[in-house]
């Protein structure tokens, strides 16, 4: 049976509102989902693996430590890509293995059923070493003086321990861990433990470390190389940042960095970190993130060091995501979620966990109201109908990697934050403590959160949280003034807040707000009738009822009191004034507000200097002025765009001031990259005259000013001016600074050369270990040349998404039709995404799908109400009256 699309997405909605609640218990092993049986348990790992690069082969020994809780016939774990043979349990022969790849498991069938109590399984097996990062891989590297090294490092989570050794690999099942690796004597070996003994034989070493703690398999780590370390301490653990040999002096930041946080956490979760010691290694290549592997945390190495050529955004991202591996140290460590339905347990608390780290270590970066862009993205992808709760079923733990969404990490984060300032922070650091202590060196699930968290503030957390975690979506709160004597009654209703779809119904949340009228300080009201009434100031004053943009909903004023929020919008703190563009931009998209009024708020900015506001501003213009491209309003409304930013950008230069602050360079970047995108003749003038000294000296343009010069050089760029870039792109050594380089390449608006940019895109120019880049290379021409970029990708993507194994198939769901929207027709691109995945992924690809026709259906609505504006705008710029 087939159905159209709008009710498809209305049918997978309302699926995923009736479903009964995932976690209300607390967490129980023999409850927690999974495909394992429960009846034999490992108690202990050890397990000695002998990696051949050459082969591409793993030959493993492994003895396992299990509790057969009832008598059982059958051992059931998993496995892929490995052939089991001498496999005993204590000692004795088993009369079958079948080790099944497609179902990626291994059934041992005994002679006899294994009475209940301890027992010793013990076998050896080959596998497979891997090209791609997932299980154990192979990367192969080029360093900057030229020379070729390989590594070999893992990446676990979700379900690819079982690719390195078999295992029950699922998040349930904790066990300890002995490891033992045979590599190359010169190479340094680390994992989660210290390493214990090590000897040498021939020209190899064969490395024991120390047994771990009971952890889920998911978190182990071995990575073995030619590395090298600088180190430190705090309290009583050992901190190393490890790099290929000749780079660690480039994690000096990062190891400071990781004293203060590991410090800080030490103190807020109340539970000293339980390891001896914790390592984080910078991987060249390997995925593209960073992975929280317990006590040996895996990154990116663009992600964890800092060299001549890094900007100082890239200084921001080391701290930040260090701030958030670290914190899965105990969320998602130390306290692992029972099963993949409960990932946000982990994600949500370490986006929301780092964020506050950044912001509390960082304060002039003003890292919340960065992440202001981050709760936007999820609450754009939570206005759709096909969106799903943060908690989401998994029904099998192969489909877990597709929970790594905005949803979990973005919508997660925010919720935790409101929930946070509704509890008030010293009563939540409270709860987190209990939780720790409670689950630690176990498994937990919501339910345990909300209990500790209710018994640290008196209230029904758990009753409050479901709304926000059990159900998709979010609310618009209206908000209807009345006025008596100057003072200002408002009646407060909810409904979901949806960007396309026409019916409003289901959903009802307990809204957490946050309410400021005029200067006064922010007072809490929990929202959970229609009808409610509150005070709301004087009429004049300004009222925001979502305080510095803490909270994950949309607020829409009645008509009078946004009036006297635009008169005083200049002067608002920035938290509201961010909230009212955010919201007044949606309501806009929704088609429930005018475009107008939210142009008519952002000319009020001024020449305030916000960053996240003009932020804001730009990208709305940006979005609008690509909407334009190909009308013949275009001219006009990128000269409306242009003198929207062009004071500002001028009152701040393009060099940086003495003593100005992160947010300040930040904007500059943002209103010259946009004026450069808008073809502004002087910005243009003026990057080339720079582009042409740095192609003389590359020191000319500072590394934090390249990404902004370069593209908007690229985008007016003949064949002489793409070709020298490019020359500098392949003579670069150092990788950041060659990153950046093709990045700007991929940004040229001449079409011929657009197609040169999609060659040097798939082509070798790309070091082995920045593989992964290719792909956000390609999404980057997409923007300038859509219907090439769709057709890059879709003739190579196979090679393009191979870096990403894990994330491969929700790209191809959901990234795929939101980038490539103007690319293709949506039906060719809907039924190449549809061949590719399984059917279970159709939710997914409704989602992805949803976005594009959204996408279609904004351009459609926006142009005119844009041209409309501008024409007005001009007139009254002109003095003209009727
Ligand atoms: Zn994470």
């Amino acid at each position: 049976m087939s159905m159209p699309l709008p009710r498809l997405a209305a049918a997978l909605a309302a699926a995923l509102t009736c479903l009964p609640a995932l976690a209300g218990a607390p967490f129980d092993f023999d409850a927690a989902p999974g495909r394992l049986p429960k009846s034999v348990v490992p108690l202990d790992y050890s397990l000695a693996v002998v990696p051949d690069i050459e082969a591409g082969t793993i030959a493993g020994t492994e003895s396992v430590r299990l509790r057969v809780r009832a008598p059982s016939r059958t051992i059931v774990f998993n496995s892929l890509n490995e052939r089991l043979t001498d496999v005993r349990l204590d000692g004795v022969p088993v009369s079958a293995v079948d080790s099944d790849d497609a179902r990626q498991l291994t059934t041992v069938t005994l002679a006899q059923a294994a009475p209940a109590g301890e027992h010793t399984l013990r076998f050896s097996y080959t596998g497979k070493l891997e090209t791609q990062p997932h299980g154990l891989f192979v990367q192969a590297y080029v360093s900057s003086d030229g020379s070729h090294g390989r590594l070999l490092s893992t990446k676990m989570e979700s379900t690819d321990a079982r690719r390195m050794f078999p295992c029950w690999d699922e998040p349930a099942f904790r066990s300890t861990f002995e490891l033992t690796v045979t590599v190359p004597a010169a190479w340094a070996t680390v994992s989660n433990m210290p390493v214990a003994r090590r000897e040498l034989h021939g020209g190899e070493q064969t490395t024991t470390f120390e047994r771990s703690p009971r952890m889920p398999s998911y978190l182990i780590e071995l990575t073995a190389g030619d590395l090298a370390a600088i180190g430190s301490r705090t309290g009583g653990t050992e901190v190393g940042i490890w790099a290929v040999r000749g780079r660690e002096r480039d994690g000096q930041v990062a190891l400071a960095d990781a004293l203060l946080i590991l410090a800080d956490y030490n103190e807020y979760f109340g539970y000293a970190f339980p390891l001896p010691k914790l390592d984080e290694i910078a991987i060249p290549g390997g995925f593209a993130g960073a992975m929280e592997n317990w006590g040996a945390i895996t990154y990116n190495d663009q992600l964890l060091l800092l060299g001549a050529d890094s900007t100082f955004a890239d200084r921001q991202t080391v701290f930040a995501i260090q701030a958030h591996e670290i914190a899965h140290q105990w969320n998602g460590d130390l306290v692992t979620m029972g099963w993949w339905d409960d990932l946000w347990l982990n994600e949500s608390f370490a986006a929301w966990r780092g964020a506050a780290e950044t912001e509390r270590r960082n304060p002039s970066w003003k890292w919340w109201e960065r992440q202001d862009a981050a709760r936007e993205f999820a609450m754009r992808s939570d206005s759709r109908l096909s969106t799903h709760p943060i908690q989401q079923p998994v029904a099998d733990e192969l489909q877990a990697a597709n929970a790594f969404d905005e949803i979990t990490y973005e919508k997660g984060q925010s919720v935790l934050r409101m929930l946070e300032s509704y509890l008030g922070p010293e009563v939540f650091r409270e709860g987190i403590r209990r939780y720790v202590r409670a689950r630690a060196l176990s498994n937990a699930t919501a339910a345990d959160l909300w209990s500790a968290l209710a018994a640290a503030s008196g209230q029904d957390v758990g009753q409050l949280a479901h709304d926000w975690t059990e159900q998709p979506g979010l609310p618009l709160v209206s908000v209807a003034a009345s006025c008596a004597r100057g003072t200002r009654t408002i009646t407060l209703a909810q409904r979901r807040f949806l960007l396309q779809a026409a019916d409003h119904d289901g959903g009802h949340w307990s809204i957490p707000l946050r309410i400021r009228a005029g200067s006064e300080a922010p007072r809490a009201q929990l929202l959970s009738r229609d009808g409610e009434q509150s005070a709301g100031g004087r009429c004049s004053e300004p009222l925001s009822v979502n305080a510095d943009a803490i909270g994950f909903y949309r607020v829409k004023y009645d008509a009078a009191t946004l009036a006297a929020n635009t008169r005083a919008f200049g002067t608002l703190p920035d938290g509201d004034r961010i909230a009212l563009l955010d919201d007044s931009w949606a309501l806009a998209l929704a088609g429930e507000q005018s475009l107008g009024g939210y142009l008519a708020l952002a000319s009020a900015m001024g020449k305030d200097r916000d960053s996240r506001a003009w932020e804001q501003i730009a990208a709305s213009l940006s979005t609008l002025e690509h909407y334009e491209r190909g009308s013949r309003g275009h001219a006009a409304f990128a000269a409306f765009a242009r003198s929207m930013v062009r004071p500002l950008a001028e009152s701040l230069g393009w060099d940086p001031q003495p003593g100005e602050t992160p947010d300040v360079a930040r904007l500059r970047h943002t209103l010259y990259a946009d004026l450069g995108a808008w073809d502004d003749g002087r910005v243009l003038a003026e990057a080339r005259r720079r582009f042409a000294r740095f192609v003389a000296d590359r020191s000319a343009i500072r590394p934090d000013d390249q990404e902004t010069i370069l593209a908007i050089v690229m985008r007016s760029a003949d064949a002489a001016t793409f070709e020298q870039l490019h020359a500098i792109a392949r003579a670069e050594t150092d990788e950041t600074a060659q990153r950046r380089d093709f990045a700007a390449l991929m940004q040229v608006g001449d079409p011929a050369l657009g197609e040169q940019a999609a060659q040097i895109a798939l082509s070798d120019e790309i070091p082995p270990q920045a593989a992964a880049i290719r792909l956000r290379l390609v999404w980057l021409l997409a923007v300038r040349h859509p219907a090439l970029g769709w057709r890059t990708f879709r003739d190579h993507a196979d090679a393009l998404l191979a870096p990403n194994p894990k994330y491969a198939p929700l790209i191809t769901a959901q990234r795929t039709p939101e980038y490539f929207w103007e690319g293709a027709p949506p039906e060719e691109i809907e039924a190449w995404v549809r061949a590719r995945l399984p059917a279970e992924m159709a939710p997914d690809i409704e989602r992805g799908m949803e976005t594009l026709r959204a996408l279609r259906a904004e351009r459609a609505a926006l142009t005119p109400a844009a041209d409309a504006w501008v024409t007005q705008a001009a007139w009254h710029r002109s003095g003209w009256r009727w």
